[in-house]
């Protein structure tokens, strides 16, 4: 027997309960994995409260990232014991996720724990920071390095934003962070090591085709009309690593950017982001993040509590990582 979080579909309306289920209840998959950690992250907020059409078929466990340690397996790459991390895939989504004490899972979407990395650590990491380190390394293999100039990060304060700024200072470069909450966020971006932090005010006008070069790359959480500000303030020959829509999903620009400033626009998907780059970031996130970036604002919550905590995120009233312990 398991417990686990399971959405139903009830006239229509989405109903979260908690559950004790038989193991014979877990979908056929490659290897069964006994939970640790999972995390909240805004689409299982979605998911759970079903403000969002995240779910993709009922009953379904929730949770699109887990770390936890292998029960059995009959895949020769994992054995009991070995401890593991999971992100994306369309887990939580079209197949059960991590907030259940068990899951079952294809091999082929395990990263083996890279050492010295917890599972409760992996969680505050999660999709976010995984697509944060995805960001920094697209800009890094576009030949950005921190004698190119200074790297803009927007949404700074949100999950994806907050890490790459982290991820970005260690590794040396000079980060500007933009946020719409200067005033609450600024000392955890200083410290984060956000050399400087602009107010996103500043961003508000609708972008020229080309304006000052400002910036050797950029790490954009936001979409819309932001990312095509920076695109137009993006030096000769630099970089934008867009993974996000938190502004909007339309993109008014132009191809002067590109075709007068040979600048790139990389595109960042975690969910579907194939298995040795998969490995290759969980690496680097154990190597570059430091410890009291752990420290931040970080709830650790019980299966019980998700619901609550569901509706809170989505109401945008959720600050930090939300972990949940299984
Ligand atoms: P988040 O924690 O909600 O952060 C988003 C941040 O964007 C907010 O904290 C806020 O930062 C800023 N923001 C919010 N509304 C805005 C608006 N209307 N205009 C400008 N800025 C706004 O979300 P997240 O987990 O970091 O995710 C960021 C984005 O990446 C989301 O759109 C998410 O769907 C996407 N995402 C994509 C992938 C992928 O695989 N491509 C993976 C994970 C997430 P400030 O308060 O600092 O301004």
């Amino acid at each position: 027997m398991f417990k686990a979080l399971v959405l139903e579909q009830v006239e229509k309306q989405t109903k979260a309960s908690i559950q004790q289920l038989e193991d014979s209840a877990l979908p056929e998959a490659d290897v069964v994995v006994k939970v640790d950690y999972s995390s909240l992250n805004y689409k299982d907020g979605l998911a759970i409260t079903g403000k969002g059409k995240i779910v993709r078929q009922f009953p379904m466990v929730p949770g699109i990232d887990l770390a936890g340690q292998v029960e059995s397996s009959h895949d020769p790459r994992f054995a009991s014991g070995d401890k593991v991390v999971l992100t994306g895939w369309g887990v939580g989504e079209g197949h059960w996720g991590g907030m259940a004490e068990k899951a079952s899972l294809k091999a082929d979407w395990l990263v083996p724990l890279p050492e010295g990395l917890s599972a409760q650590q992996a969680m505050i990491i999660g999709t976010a920071g995984f697509t944060a380190m995805l960001c920094v390394q697209a800009l890094v293999d576009a030949g950005i390095t921190p004698e190119s100039g200074e790297i803009l990060v927007t949404g700074a304060s949100g999950g994806v934003g907050s890490v790459a700024v982290c991820l970005l200072a260690q590794l040396g470069y000079k980060v500007a962070a933009v946020t719409g909450r200067v005033e609450q966020n600024s000392q955890l971006l200083t410290d984060l090591g956000a050399s400087r932090v602009i107010d996103r005010a500043e961003f508000a006008e609708a972008a020229r085709p080309l304006e000052k070069q400002l910036w050797a790359g950029a790490v954009d959480t936001v979409g819309s009309n932001m990312l095509a500000k920076v695109l137009a303030q993006i030096d000769y020959n630099g970089a934008v690593a867009a993974c996000g829509l938190a502004g909007g999903f339309d993109l008014p620009t132009t191809v002067m950017p590109f075709i007068l400033r040979n600048v790139s626009l990389l595109g960042i998907d975690s969910v579907n982001c194939p298995s040795a780059k998969r490995v290759k970031a969980w690496q680097r996130l154990a190597e570059l993040l430091p410890d009291s970036y752990y420290q931040q604002a970080c709830s650790e919550v019980s299966l019980e509590q998700v619901p609550e905590y569901a509706e809170a995120i989505t109401n945008g009233q959720v600050t930090g990582r939300v972990v949940i312990k299984l």
